[in-house]
């Protein structure tokens, strides 16, 4: 199958599947990039000022300036006079506008739950929160009769909730650091980074190398990807909540299996690339050549992975591409998650081939593009390292011929 047909289906979306794509993508665009979009607005907005008022703003003030404008929180150390402009900037930035529209409201819970106004990562945290509580009450009424849809989704709701926005927020109302217990090295890279050292407690740090190292390893040698994928993850839960109307558009084809193949390893050695290279600029401690390429790969990884891939197009292709094509192609994670459950894991889905009726629901509904029919027709067990054992295809499977398993 060549390149174009792997992308048929995407250009064969309707109207308002690009029209929500696109929506979605502009969202995340603003959130990453709202200060680099206006950018150019303030810098012309406080010259128009100087020259309007013959005063000159010292560079000092003029950093003041746009962290006020930016935050909605006054600096101290920014003089009165300059109040009008910071004002005038805020009602002219068409990004930092547009998102303050959506934060403001937000304020009165970020005080209660944080101690401090709201920003846009809280209001993040409480959209994506919002979503999985209220998308996941969807899905579990849809799956009322599936014992195991309602627990995993019941079980994703809860962690993000508690773990992944109220426990956090309460952190930092308490003077800590805001940590999400739910998310480990490499998905969150930066808790086994240098920084980490230094910005978390070291109880923290030794919980994220706890989790990333042994719990990982373990827990998936007894229950496979699900115990994480499906039952904790919060991507995962974004993906099967508010996500689940989207599930059957992941491309089922071979050529995506040898693409994802590529791509979520080649990541996952990034990763780890990445993570050798700044301990070891952390270690020799000298700023040269070495050390501004250790930076450049770090910034440039969290530009294009952790905010394009994993965010804009991870959530922005839901409508496009199905829900998991950050998981599917990209997550680290998942990477590390798939081999423990290749060749280590005590899970796989068994299939009795001579019941299978042939009749596709289960390689439609497969959220990670895996063609469970072919295996099912063939009473294969099937172990392969993307599934994220949601066990939908167990759901909409008419005769009962598969069944997730931890067995040896
Ligand atoms: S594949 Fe990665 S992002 Fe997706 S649910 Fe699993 S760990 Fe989370
Ligand atoms: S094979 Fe089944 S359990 Fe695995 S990801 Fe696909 S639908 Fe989910
Ligand atoms: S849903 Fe069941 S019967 Fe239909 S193809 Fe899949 S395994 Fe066979």
């Amino acid at each position: 199958m060549g390149s174009p047909e792997i992308t048929k289906g995407i250009r064969a979306r309707g109207i308002l599947a690009w029209l929500l794509a696109g929506l979605l993508v502009s969202f995340y665009i603003l959130l990453y990039w709202d200060q680099e979009l206006d950018q150019q607005i303030i810098y012309d907005l406080i010259i128009d000022s100087q020259i309007k008022d013959g005063d000159v703003i010292s560079p000092e003030q003029r950093q003041l300036i746009k962290q006020a404008a930016l935050t909605w929180q006054r600096p101290t150390e920014l003089l009165e006079e300059y109040l009008p402009l910071v004002k005038k900037i805020q009602h002219s930035i068409t990004a930092q506008s547009l998102l303050n529209y959506l934060i403001r409201p937000l304020d009165g819970l970020a005080q209660m739950l944080r101690g401090q106004k709201a920003d846009k990562w809280f209001l993040y945290g409480f959209l994506y929160t919002a979503l999985v509580v209220l998308m996941g009450a969807r899905f579990i009424r849809k799956w009322k009769y599936e014992k195991y849809q309602k627990m995993r989704t019941l079980s994703v709701m809860v962690v993000q909730l508690m773990l992944a926005f109220l426990l956090p927020n309460l952190m930092v109302a308490a003077g800590s650091k805001e940590f999400y217990f739910s998310y480990f090295w490499p998905l969150k890279i930066e808790y086994f980074l240098p920084s980490a050292l230094s910005e978390l407690p070291r109880s923290l740090f030794l919980w994220g190398l706890m989790m990333s190292f042994v719990a990982v390893p373990v827990l998936t040698y007894f229950f496979g990807k699900r115990w994480y994928c499906s039952w904790v993850c919060g991507c995962g839960a974004l993906a099967n909540t508010a996500g689940d109307d989207f599930r059957h558009l992941s491309n089922k084809s071979t050529l995506a299996w040898q693409i994802e193949k590529i791509t979520i390893y080649t990541i996952l050695a990034l990763a780890v690339a990445m993570t050798i290279v700044l301990f070891i600029n952390h270690y020799r401690g000298v700023r040269d050549g070495f050390s501004d390429f250790a930076f450049a790969v770090q910034k440039w990884y969290f530009f294009f992975i952790s905010a394009g891939f994993a965010g804009v197009i991870g959530t922005g292709f839901y409508p496009l591409a199905g829900t998991r094509v950050w998981c599917r192609f990209g997550c680290p994670q998942a990477a590390i998650l798939g081999i423990l459950q290749v060749f280590l894991s005590r899970f796989r889905i068994t299939t009795n081939g001579g019941q299978c009726i042939s009749c596709g629901n289960c390689s439609t509904y497969c959220e990670m593009g895996i063609d469970v029919r072919s295996y099912a027709m063939r009473g294969v067990d099937i172990k392969r390292a993307s599934c994220v054992g949601c066990g939908i295809c167990q759901a909409v499977c008419p005769r009962g011929v598969l069944r997730l398993e931890n067995r040896w």
